[in-house]
């Protein structure tokens, strides 16, 4: 409700601005509709505070704007996502609406039409507003990979593009590899290279690169780039399973992952990769130990999430590591583990991902 209170606030303050600074009787009576919207969103009744825009949006005050941006805004955090829809319409509607604010509403919109699913809406919006417009440009590029078109997300992405490393360009070009990997492993190699042009130390595009190592068959060159993406970033071990589980030989797997392992003992995340990489080795007592030593040392509580994932997707354990598989799964059970949030749009995620699944951001996550 913070926010709410913070929204009334702010147009407290727009308010008694407009009546301060205009004391003609048209204004004030326009001040009055808006205060009437404001008082709606005080009461928590949004569509009376919608309605009231019909009146508000005549006052055609930068205040009134942001006002009713700020609503949209919090609307859609809040997954109210048809009110977003119908204010921001309401808004365009509107024929005091500044023309050098319309941009900015119609790219609102636009968000509200992407995070409703209603795509070709959503690019046909964008679309209209690109030329000129980055982060329209951006917002297309995330419709697109929406969309599956990760090709035109790449364009866009290119043309974006600033000088120096695009970790964005990076992780596009990793989930393209990933895409060309079920037919042909080269391609997929050549893409994740370009992956690491784009961006030479981005954990992503090195796991994307053992994926495709891995279908080729060249284990020691997956090894190595799992390696490398250890090293850029560390917090990415519950991501580098896919590229691990690519190598065929799995008892290579599992003596890379214990070398790790035993390298950076505290690091929770090697303990669960050396736990999924013992399990297909079919060493299921050491991996419920691995399991054990990895819940011990999560700090975050990340692995733990990870972990709850993998034991509920694992085969069922033979009778003789029945009791113990029980215990390590109740230990995940019982820590706590607070789900990753995206620093972006709050949303929290049931594991760590490159990509938040809700805004479509990208390294949203601490
Ligand atoms: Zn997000």
């Amino acid at each position: 409700m913070n926010v709410w209170v913070a929204v009334a606030l702010g147009s407290f303050v727009a308010v008694v601005g407009i009546l301060v600074a205009d004391r003609l009787k048209r204004r004030r009576d326009e001040a009055q509709a808006y205060l009437k919207g404001v008082r709606s969103i005080v009461s928590g009744d949004p569509d009376a505070a919608i309605e009231a825009l019909s009146d508000a949006a005549r006052l055609g005050t930068p205040e009134a704007i942001d006002t009713y941006l700020a609503l949209g805004a919090l609307f859609r955090r809040e997954g109210d996502l048809a009110r977003a829809v119908r204010l921001h319409r309401n808004m365009l509607m509107g024929r005091a609406l500044d023309p050098a604010r319309r941009p900015e509403v119609e790219r609102e919109l636009a968000e509200d039409y992407r995070r409703s699913g209603m795509l070709a809406e959503a690019a046909e919006l964008y679309a209209r507003l690109v030329p000129g417009d980055v982060a329209a440009a951006e917002g297309l590029r995330d419709v697109k990979v929406e969309q599956g078109d990760l090709d035109g997300a790449i364009a866009l992405q290119r043309r974006l593009g600033t000088a120096g490393a695009d970790p964005i360009l990076a992780h596009l070009l990793a989930a393209r590899a990933r895409a060309a990997l079920p037919g042909d492993a080269a391609a997929a190699v050549a893409l994740a290279r370009e992956a690491l042009s784009a961006h030479p130390s981005s954990a992503d595009a090195f796991i994307a690169l053992a994926e495709a190592e891995g279908a080729a068959g060249a284990t020691a060159a997956a090894l190595d780039a799992i390696g490398r993406a250890l090293d850029a970033d560390p917090r990415a071990a519950p991501l580098a399973w896919p590229g691990l589980a690519a190598v065929a030989d799995a008892a290579a797997v599992e003596a890379f992952v214990a070398a790790r392992a035993t390298a950076r003992p505290q690091d929770a995340g090697l303990h669960l990769l050396h736990a999924r990489a013992l399990q297909r080795t079919d060493r299921a007592a050491e991996a419920v130990a691995a399991a054990r030593r990895a819940l011990e040392r999560d700090a975050s509580g990340e692995v733990t999430l990870a972990m709850r994932e993998v034991l509920r997707e694992a085969a069922a354990p033979g009778p003789e590591d029945l009791a113990a598989r029980h215990d390590v799964l109740v230990q995940a059970l019982l820590l706590k583990a607070r789900a990753p949030r995206c620093q972006r749009c709050g949303a929290d995620a049931p594991s760590r991902a490159w990509r938040c699944r809700r805004c479509g951001a990208f390294d949203a996550y601490a």
